[in-house]
């Protein structure tokens, strides 16, 4: 069975170009367009990765991130963040959030396709275990 990528993301074109690279490579991607609908999503579908907008309409990414982390059914589900916030520091706020990964927008095809392989195939050799 193919694998199910949530993408919690509030601009329409970054969804856009990330759905069609993801059902590009054979991944389902379903959809939230704010943090609290990211979270109900993660609860109720379980998705094998989770590629996180930090800048959301309600409750940032980080947040969301460090919320899902605290749910013990839920945190091995790898997070990578995604954000155009070029600031100094903000990989480290990403990943002292609970972040598993970064990727920063504008977002790279080849990255992206590099950062959810590598996710991916990492979780299933956790199952495996
Ligand atoms: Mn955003």
């Amino acid at each position: 069975m193919a694998s199910t990528i949530l993408y919690i993301e509030d601009n329409p074109l970054n969804m856009r170009l990330v759905r069609k690279i993801l059902n590009h490579m054979g991944y389902q991607m379903i959809e939230a367009m704010d943090g609290l609908t990211g979270l109900e999503m993660a609860r109720t579908d379980r998705p094998d990765l989770i590629l996180m907008d930090v800048n959301l309409p309600d409750i940032d990414g980080l947040e969301v991130t460090r919320q899902l982390k605290a749910i013990p059914n839920l945190r091995h589900i790898p997070v990578i963040a995604l954000t155009a916030n070029a600031m100094h520091g903000d990989r480290e706020h990403c990943l002292a959030a609970g972040c598993d990964g970064y990727i920063a927008k504008p977002v790279a095809r080849q990255e992206l396709r590099n950062v959810v392989e590598h996710y991916l195939s990492k979780s299933a050799d956790q199952h495996v275990s």
